[in-house]
C-alpha cells in the first residue's frame, strides 16, 4: 500500500482557539456593521480572512529574531536581507519597507504620474489604491478565462499578451511608466502566471521601452506552479525556477507577509542605481532609513530565513496541498469555486452558491456572512465591495466574478479545521433557495471602502 502524504513538519507551539454559538455571532456581526474586518479576532473560530502575516514561523526563524541587530544604520540584519534578495530575485538595491503597500507608495512615488496608465494582470486592490490614488489609471489585461470560474486552465493569472500590446501601442511609454504584473494574480484567484506568458510579457515592454514591475506576494507559490504544470520544469528547483522568473523583471515590490513567511515585512527591489535613489528619498521620508525602512533587525532576520526557506519544494507542497484538500471536499458536495484550486485559498463562486441573492445586494459579502453564521469560519468578500466605485462617475462597480475568498494561513490550521469548513458551506448551500436577501450600504470611505464599510440588512 502507498503511503499516505504528510506534513514536512512538527508543532511546537499551539494557541487556543474559542469556540461560539451561533445567538453569539449573531450579536456580534451586527455590532461590527455586518463588516467582518470591524469584529474582534476572539469570536472567530476559523480565521480565513487572510493568509497575509496569519502563517507560523519555524524555529529557524524565531531564532533568527534573537539574532536581530536593530542598528539604526548598516545593521547586519539588512545585509542578511539585502544578500538573500539578490540572491534569490537578482537585484542589487533593495529598500526594506513595513508591507507591500509601503513599498508600493515608495516605488510609485517615484514612478507614477498623473494621468498615466498601468497594464497589468488584474491589479491588486492596494496597488490600484494607489495607482488611482496619483490619478492614473489600472488596466486590467488578464486573459478571459479568468473570468470563468469553472474553466479549468492551469494559468489563469496570464496576460492577454495583444490586450497588452494595444494598450502599449496606444499610450506609449510616456504615459505608461511599468507594467505590472502580479505573480500569482491574487484577485483572479491566486492562479499563476506561466513562464512563457512571463517571457511574452517581457517581450511586449522590451519591444515598447517599458519596464516590467513584479508584484511578487506570491512568487513562491507562482513558482511550485510553474514546476508542477509547466513542461520542462518537472526538474528544477523552486529556487531556479525564481531565477528565472525574476530575470525578466527590471523591479519589483513584495509583501513579505504571504511568501515571505513572516508577520510583518515588505520591500522594493531593483536594478536601476538611478530608480533607488530617487525612490531612497521617499522610502526615508514614509518609511525609515534606508537600512530598516519599515522593518526591524529581528523582522528583517526572520525574513531572511523566511525567503529561504519557504522557496524550498516540500515546504510549498504541503501548503498547495492543503488548499487542495479543502477544494476537494467542495467537489463532494458540489459547491462551485475558481478552478483550479489557487495557491493559497479557495474562492467560493458567490453567485453561484446564492442565486437568489440580488447583484446590488453584494452576494459574496452575504456568503461571508451566512459562513461566519454557520460556524464561525471568518472569509473575505471579493467582490462590489473591493471594487469600490468608479472613480469619475462614482457609480458602484459590479465585477464579473463575486468570490468568498478562504485564505489559509501557512502551517496553522490542521485538516480538520478545513472539514469544518467544508460542512459549513455545505449546509449553506444546501438552504439556498431560502436566501434571497443581501445588504446595503450605511456608511462607506471614498477608496479601499471594504475594510471600513458599515452595512446592514437589505
Ligand atoms: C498583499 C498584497 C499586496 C499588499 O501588501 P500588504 O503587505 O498587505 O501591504 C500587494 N500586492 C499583492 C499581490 C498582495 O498579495
Amino acid at each position: 500500500m502507498e503511503l499516505p502524504y504528510a506534513e514536512p513538519y512538527r508543532i511546537k507551539m499551539t494557541e487556543a482557539i474559542r469556540t461560539s454559538t451561533r445567538k453569539e455571532r449573531e450579536r456580534w456581526i451586527k455590532d461590527a456593521n455586518y463588516n467582518l474586518f470591524m469584529l474582534p479576532s476572539e469570536y472567530v473560530f476559523i480565521d480565513l480572512i487572510t493568509d497575509s502575516g496569519t502563517g507560523s514561523q519555524s524555529d529557524r526563524q524565531w531564532s533568527a529574531m534573537m539574532l536581530g541587530d536593530e542598528s539604526y544604520a548598516g545593521a547586519s540584519s539588512f545585509y542578511n536581507l539585502k544578500n538573500i534578495v539578490e540572491k534569490l530575485f537578482g537585484f542589487k538595491y533593495m529598500l526594506p519597507t513595513h508591507q507591500g503597500r509601503a513599498a508600493e507608495n515608495v516605488l510609485f512615488s517615484a514612478l507614477i504620474k498623473e494621468g498615466d496608465v498601468i497594464p497589468g494582470n488584474s491589479h491588486f486592490d492596494t496597488t490600484k489604491g494607489h495607482i488611482e490614488y496619483r490619478r492614473a489609471r489600472a488596466i486590467d489585461c488578464t486573459i478571459d478565462e479568468a473570468f470563468d470560474t469553472q474553466i479549468e486552465h492551469p494559468f489563469k493569472g496570464n496576460v492577454n499578451v495583444a490586450k497588452l500590446d494595444a494598450v502599449l501601442t496606444e499610450f506609449g511609454p510616456e504615459r505608461v511608466p511599468f507594467v505590472c504584473l502580479t505573480v500569482t494574480n491574487n484577485t483572479a484567484g491566486g492562479q499563476p502566471v506561466s513562464m512563457e506568458n512571463i517571457r511574452e510579457v517581457s517581450k511586449v515592454c522590451k519591444k515598447h521601452g517599458v519596464p516590467l514591475l513584479f508584484d511578487s506576494a506570491r512568487f513562491a507559490e507562482n513558482a511550485y506552479f510553474i514546476r508542477m504544470r509547466e513542461k520542462g520544469f518537472e526538474d528544477k528547483t523552486i529556487k531556479q525556477i525564481v531565477a528565472g522568473m525574476y530575470k525578466h523583471a527590471d523591479m519589483m515590490t513584495i509583501s513579505a507577509k504571504k511568501d515571505g513567511a513572516v508577520n510583518i515585512g515588505g520591500f522594493a527591489a531593483m536594478h536601476d542605481a538611478e530608480l533607488y535613489r530617487r525612490a531612497s528619498t521617499f522610502n526615508i521620508m514614509f518609511e525609515g532609513f534606508l537600512t530598516y525602512g519599515g522593518m526591524s533587525g529581528r523582522d528583517m532576520n526572520a525574513l531572511a530565513v523566511g525567503l529561504d526557506e519557504n522557496t524550498e519544494f516540500e515546504q510549498l507542497d504541503a501548503r498547495v496541498r492543503q488548499v487542495e484538500y479543502l477544494g476537494a471536499r467542495l467537489d463532494e458536495f458540489g459547491i462551485p469555486y475558481q478552478r483550479p484550486a489557487g495557491g493559497h485559498a479557495i474562492f467560493v463562486d458567490a453567485y453561484k452558491v446564492l442565486p437568489n441573492v440580488p447583484r446590488e445586494e453584494f452576494v459574496a459579502q452575504t456568503l461571508c456572512i451566512e459562513l461566519y453564521l454557520e460556524a464561525g469560519v471568518r472569509g473575505v468578500e471579493i467582490g462590489a465591495l473591493l471594487a469600490d466605485r468608479d472613480p469619475v462617475t462614482r457609480e458602484n462597480r459590479f465585477p464579473a466574478l463575486e468570490l468568498t475568498r478562504l485564505a489559509i494561513p501557512r502551517r496553522s490550521y490542521t485538516n480538520n479545521h478545513m472539514d469544518v469548513v467544508a460542512v459549513a458551506l455545505k449546509n449553506i448551500y444546501d438552504r439556498r433557495e431560502t436566501i434571497t436577501r443581501g445588504y446595503k450600504i450605511t456608511a462607506e470611505a471614498p477608496i479601499m471602502r471594504h475594510f471600513t464599510v458599515e452595512l446592514e440588512k437589505a
